[in-house]
């Protein structure tokens, strides 16, 4: 395998790629590495190649590796992972940004536990665009009554949307998916001007989520390898 700084320029020349097929700005893009998983090592490595977003989908996890790499102050912490209302504590503390609130009772809890010496957490709503019975996220229908909670609580920060198209989708189906969040967000950004971010796509779906109007992208595999789990 590559080193993990190849991999991280390749995925940033796909980015560009992307970006210049869809007529927008690479700048306008932010790459999140997904490290869950991955050693403190990896971290460390994909920093000193420039990467500051890193992306945690466990609570403890997230939590551990944040205090170890304490002295790495300008890592931006992004939690992505399903979150239990007994969580939200450690992760109010710890992420700079939450890309996974679905419901009202955990928007609430960040709130209420967001430390006051910390800038507002800045929070997507995780949308289920699929319909999936598994997966998190709330229906596109319900994004509005959400956001206007989280709007409301001055220690968070409403910044857009998160999605993660079904698994076993094909590319069609992904694209409907994308384009169906790139209108939910299109709306959203014209009721709060605090939102400018739509999170999606991942290894093998980046482009098409650039194609739709992604502003973050989430990727794992194509920068640290393969994972066990
Ligand atoms: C694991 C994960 C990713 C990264 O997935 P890859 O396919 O490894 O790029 C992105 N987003 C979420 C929510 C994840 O759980």
């Amino acid at each position: 395998m590559n080193s993990i700084a190849e991999q991280l320029n390749e995925v940033r020349k796909q980015i560009s790629a992307a970006a210049s097929a869809a007529q927008r700005e690479a700048s306008d893009i932010t790459l999140i590495a997904v490290s869950k998983t991955k050693p403190i090592a990896a971290i460390q490595d994909a920093y000193a190649a420039g990467q500051r977003h890193f992306g945690e989908n466990y609570v403890q996890e997230a939590v551990d590796k944040a205090s170890e790499l304490k002295q790495f102050d300008d890592i931006v912490w992004h939690f992505i992972g399903p979150l239990q209302s007994n969580k939200t504590a450690a992760v109010a503390e710890t992420a700079d940004w939450v890309h996974s609130v679905d419901r009202e009772k955990i928007a609430r809890r960040l709130a209420q536990q967001r430390p006051a010496s910390k800038p507002p957490l800045n929070v997507l709503i995780q949308v289920n665009i699929d319909a999936e019975d598994t997966k998190s996220g709330v229906a596109p229908s319900a994004v509005g009554e959400l956001a206007s909670f989280i709007a409301k609580q001055p220690e968070l920060r409403l910044r857009g949307l998160m999605a993660i198209p079904a698994a076993g989708a094909n590319s069609a189906m992904r694209k409907t998916s994308f384009q169906a969040m790139q209108g939910l967000f299109s709306q959203l950004q014209s009721q709060y001007p605090s939102v400018d971010t739509l999170s999606m796509g991942m290894s093998d779906d980046l482009d098409l989520a650039i194609l739709y109007g992604a502003t973050m992208v989430r990727i794992g595999t194509a920068i640290f390898g393969a994972r066990a789990r």
